[in-house]
């Protein structure tokens, strides 16, 4: 059987909208965010057949926090019937990490390793 690479599960994070506006927890004022969807899906030939899981999250331009909201909540917004986000809908989650590149590998790297994991050297 050779079905390695034909079908699988991925994950895929998407920018769904911009938010002009939202109040953010962190922020304690109204700043600009975007909506993010992120989802697992089963894939056959490259083809996404089933997707579930779907997470939304609102991102802040200014803090870069990241918070949690409800599924219908982020449906609505993606569908544009609510535009309103309020302190209520939001959890926060964690700061959104930085990502920083790897002077000696040019990896990616996130922001928490002091050494870089693909080859060692020390991240400064
Ligand atoms: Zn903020
Ligand atoms: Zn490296």
């Amino acid at each position: 059987m050779f079905f390695i690479g034909i079908f699988g599960i991925e994950t895929k994070e998407k920018i769904i909208k911009e938010l002009p506006n939202f109040y953010c927890k962190n922020c304690n004022k109204e700043e600009a965010g975007q909506l993010i969807k992120k989802y697992n899906y089963f894939h056959f030939f490259f083809l996404p057949i089933i997707k579930w899981n779907e997470i939304y999250y609102i991102l802040c331009n200014n803090c870069n926090t990241i918070y949690e909201t409800a599924k219908e909540k982020g449906k609505r917004i993606e569908l544009g019937e609510d535009e309103n986000v309020t302190y209520w809908d939001l959890q926060e989650i964690k700061k959104y990490k930085g990502i920083r590149i790897c002077k000696s590998c040019n990896n990616e790297v996130d922001d928490e390793f002091l050494y870089c994991p693909y080859c060692g050297e020390k991240l400064e």
